[in-house]
């Protein structure tokens, strides 16, 4: 086991910058209709970490949040439009990073495509990892 790194993320404009240092839950990439959306692409790749380890070093105030479900918020910046995190108010621990922000490396590849019945028209799956139809039943 290494020492887990510091990871590093900012939006495009980078008026928004954070750090966080810990784990990361499975990688996952959702296909789900408001994802598409909210991305503008074929999914949303999701990085689940533990809000105590997510730190802003930059652009608070640049932050917005856009209530797309009840109790589910999808943080963004406000001035560039860039995702960077959804969270749910039932689990106010763990924030659902969008990978695509961080400027450091993950060593981690994807585990799992989500919401695989919702994918775009245009959208082939092929990396040969698991689909599931829906959201799978948590681990317990
Ligand atoms: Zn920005
Ligand atoms: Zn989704």
């Amino acid at each position: 086991m290494t020492a887990p790194m510091v990871h590093r993320g900012s939006c495009l404009c980078g008026g928004v910058r954070y750090e966080y240092s810990g784990g990361f839950g499975p990688f996952t990439l959702c296909h789900c209709s408001q994802c598409r959306k909210a991305q503008g692409s074929a999914f949303a790749a999701v990085l689940p970490i533990q809000a105590q380890g997510f730190r802003l070093v930059a652009g608070e105030a640049l932050l917005k949040a856009y209530e797309s479900s009840p109790g589910k918020e999808r943080v963004f910046c406000g001035v560039c439009g860039s995702p960077l995190f959804s969270r749910l108010r039932a689990l106010p621990g763990v924030l659902r990073l969008r990978a695509g922000s961080l400027d450091t490396p993950v060593e981690q590849a994807p585990a799992m495509h989500i919401f695989a019945a919702s994918k775009a028209s245009w959208d082939t799956i092929a990396d040969g990892l698991p689909q599931h139809a829906e959201r799978p039943a948590p681990q317990q």
